[in-house]
């Protein structure tokens, strides 16, 4: 198992997103930045969910907690909605929140969970692709453009979308499932910064494990950051923060 990382805060602002890896699981966070003038009814900022969802889910692996992982990420949210305490008002919807992708390898499977647009994305031995994610914040009832009052409403709520905060029922929400990990040769998990580059500069889930591959995660993130520069987005900010982890199940060579 080989396991690199990198990530790269979007300017001006703390970096939002968390990587956590082990020896054979790996953890990528997306702290959801508040709309303007939004009353979190939280003491706490994005970055202080993040740190605390990120060990949660850390001490829990490192364990061998033998859960399946929605059981996991639940007891998870838990632990860091007790961590609040009496101070924050935990059934506000625009208390602090993160996005999930997790994977771990478990009893010959390689075992994923996607909570909103954090992709877990596989290539197989065969180089087939496939794409595991959460889209419903992409199509949330009203269309767009989104208003902070629509995504406030639909926030963990049925019919809406579902992130980590305050509520353990989310993870139940979560995309997951497993495959056989002799049939993996790549993993990668990645933030809607990174996501882009497929999303918005038609770059081939192909093309992006070849430069992971070939040059490393820093180096995507490099590119990212070019075409990012070269054609900004019109409708969003030109740079998000960026994280991505590149996981291979190859053995050392001896
Ligand atoms: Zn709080």
């Amino acid at each position: 198992m080989q396991i690199s990382h990198a990530t790269d805060a979007g300017p001006g602002r703390p970096n939002e997103d968390l990587v956590v890896t082990g020896l054979d699981w790996a953890v990528v966070l997306d702290g959801a930045t508040p709309w303007p003038g939004a009353e979190s009814g939280c003491r706490h900022g994005v970055r202080w969910l993040v740190q605390r969802l990120g060990a949660a889910l850390a001490a829990r692996l490192l364990a061998g907690d033998p859960d399946p992982l929605p059981a996991l990420l639940a007891g998870a949210i838990a632990e860091v909605r007790s961590a609040h305490g009496d101070g924050c008002d935990l059934g506000n919807p625009d208390s602090p929140s993160a996005t999930v992708a997790l994977t771990r390898m478990r009893a010959g499977r390689l075992e994923y969970l996607v909570l909103c647009d954090s992709p877990v994305v596989l290539r197989r031995r065969t180089g087939d692709i496939t794409v595991i994610a959460d889209d419903r914040l992409a199509r949330l009832p009203g269309g767009r453009p989104y208003r902070a009052e629509q995504v406030r409403a639909n926030r963990n709520a049925p019919g809406g979308f579902w992130v980590a905060s305050t509520r353990p029922e989310a993870a139940g929400q979560a995309v997951c499932g497993s495959v056989p990990l002799d049939e993996v040769a790549e993993v990668v998990l990645c933030t809607d910064g990174v996501t882009r580059l497929a999303e918005w500069y038609g770059h081939s889930w192909p093309a992006i494990f070849d430069v992971l591959a070939q040059h490393g995660p820093a180096a995507l993130i490099g590119r990212l950051r070019e075409r990012e520069r070269a054609q900004p987005h019109p409708a969003a900010k030109q740079h998000d923060d960026a994280t991505v982890v590149y996981l291979q199940t190859i053995k050392a060579k001896t």
